[in-house]
């Protein structure tokens, strides 16, 4: 019996896939990136519940990913958009894996090996992280077309701030660029057939320009990219969009105890009780993923109440007042994030508490989790809510 570990609701992901497949319609492939343990939740488990939904295509960060994912016995199309160093080209070509290119070593070792892989162009239109535009970006393209075995299958860009903000201003001028970016290239005679710029923000307002292909990250999971993003789709008028958050992190009281008034908690001596305190121990800390930043701040649930976080996390422990939880027993369960009888812990709240984004939230659970594949029946939990804005108590 694992002491803490994280649930996985494969129905709701695969629904949430469904969900995109309506927005964007039959012709635009739906490729989910699986990168960061599939933002937590587990490579292998999310990337079938994907397939599952009708996910056409599945994205990495990286080669390390993409041979987790063969190994597991996907052969879907995989695009890996993070780096591969050059040295690891001769197997992403033995992967059948397509590339993201902005380099001209790249395609050169490519082209020495004598490899046939698909590769996409990733466009520089002002997130400038990764990304070519102008003459070295059809440089790169002639590079690819005069190496036998090579093709430029795809363009791509990525926006730097669409979630951020309900101005879109910046996202439309990064769009204009691409499409401008692309016409060029296709002038220059290549075809370019699959376009993608679209992440989950873009996919959720602008589901009509994801041109051949959505990226799709933090909304596949069932959480929304941010409260902007909502509040921009709620006023271009897509109020019916229900997302499924699939990820419940639980663990099991490992110590209760009464405490006088005026004990200190942890270390630190940060938190002094004001009375008499029952405290109960949990076996999870800031090594599995739960911040140290919530110290303090933030709640867990037993037995569907709120148990307040009490004093600093420890690497492998946490302190929670369990006073107004009528019966709270060793082994109880305690959910750190997801729903529990009529309360939730939405990855907004813990995020909040933390000083963060929802994606740092999931994608930082402990690696060394087992995760399990659960399914639930659409109704259980607050999977019908559309948002809950993060509360601190
Ligand atoms: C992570 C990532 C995405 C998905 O972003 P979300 O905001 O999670 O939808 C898409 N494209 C690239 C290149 C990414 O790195």
């Amino acid at each position: 019996m694992a002491r803490t570990w994280v649930e996985v609701d494969t129905a709701a992901l695969a629904a949430n896939i469904r969900t995109f497949r309506r927005l964007v319609g039959p012709g635009v492939l739906l490729a989910p990136t699986v990168k960061a343990n599939a933002y937590g939740h587990g490579l292998a488990i999310a990337a079938r519940a994907f397939l599952e939904g009708g996910a056409d295509w599945l994205c990495v960060d990286s080669i390390d990913e993409a041979r987790a994912l063969r190994a597991a016995g996907v052969d879907a199309p995989i695009y890996v958009f993070g780096y591969v160093p050059l040295d690891d080209l001769a197997e992403a070509a033995a992967l059948g894996l397509r590339l993201v290119v902005y380099n001209r070593e790249t395609v050169a070792r490519l082209a020495a090996l004598g490899v046939a892989v698909k590769l996409h162009l990733k466009i520089e239109t002002g997130n400038y992280r990764q990304g070519v535009h102008g003459d070295e970006a059809r440089a790169i393209a002639a590079a690819i077309a005069a190496a036998p075995g090579l093709e430029l299958e795809g363009a791509s860009s990525h926006f730097a701030n669409i979630e951020d903000t309900t101005d879109h201003g910046y996202a439309r001028l990064q769009l204009a660029r691409f499409e401008a970016e692309v016409a060029a290239l296709r002038a220059a005679g290549h075809a370019v057939p699959v376009r993608h710029l679209s992440n989950s923000a873009a996919a959720l307002l602008w589901p009509e320009r994801a041109f051949e292909m959505a990226r799709l990250g933090i909304a596949s999971y069932g959480l929304w990219p941010s409260r902007e993003t909502m509040v921009a789709a709620y006023l271009v008028g897509r109020r019916d969009i229900r997302l499924r958050p699939a990820l419940t992190w639980k663990t099991r009281v490992a110590q209760l105890k009464d405490v006088p008034e005026g004990a200190s908690i942890g270390y630190g001596c940060t938190f002094i009780t004001t009375h008499p305190t029952r405290i109960a121990v949990l076996p999870v800390g800031y090594y599995d993923g739960y911040d140290r930043g919530v110290s303090n701040l933030g709640h867990v649930l037993i037995r569907g109440r709120r148990a307040p976080v009490r004093g600093r996390v420890c690497m492998n422990m946490l302190m929670v007042d369990v006073t107004d939880v009528p019966g709270a027993a060793l082994e109880d369960e305690a959910v750190l994030l997801g729903p529990q009888g009529e309360a939730e812990i939405t990855a907004d709240a813990l995020a909040g508490w933390a000083g963060t984004i929802s994606y740092e939230v999931v994608a930082r659970l402990g690696q060394h989790l087992p995760r399990v594949a659960v399914q639930r029946p659409e109704t259980e939990g607050f999977s019908d809510r559309v948002y809950r804005a993060p509360r601190v108590n």
